[in-house]
């Protein structure tokens, strides 16, 4: 007999919280993994109980990269960093940065915090930064 997850747990509802700028929502698992990655089961133990939860958006830089070749729908972004946050709560999240003209731009465990917009995907901006345009080369 399987276990419901948690309200609101389908991939919709979690996009559209992003989507919405609401909030970016994450799960935690009865053994203590928190994840940003959707899913239906905790990909550490296995179990099903995760439960939603409501993360803050601060994290730091774990990985990133300038993309310069960009899918249809961010041809009016490139070049912009692609990265991947070591979120404050736990757990890993990818996401973007835009205006990123190189890589120089930005460092490891740099601070950054989840930026709601009308564009898609999962957009973040340096903490302490108050313009784009200080990104740029
Ligand atoms: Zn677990």
């Amino acid at each position: 007999m399987a276990e419901e997850p948690s309200e609101p747990h389908s991939i919709g509802a979690y996009r559209k919280a992003y989507e919405d700028g609401d909030s970016l929502l994450g799960f935690r698992s009865g053994c203590g993994f928190v994840t940003a990655t959707w899913g239906l089961v905790c990909p550490r133990c296995g179990q099903r109980d995760l439960h939603v939860v409501r993360l803050s958006g601060r994290g730091t830089l774990a990985a990133f990269t300038v993309q310069t070749v960009p899918s249809d729908e961010f041809l009016n972004d490139a070049p912009y960093a692609y990265v991947v946050v070591e979120l404050e709560e736990g757990g890993r999240i990818t996401g973007w940065i835009e205006g990123t003209a190189s890589e120089g731009a930005l460092s490891i465990g740099a601070a950054v915090r989840w930026k709601p917009t009308y564009k898609p995907g999962v957009q973040f901006q340096l903490v302490g930064v108050a313009s784009s345009d200080a990104l740029g080369g």
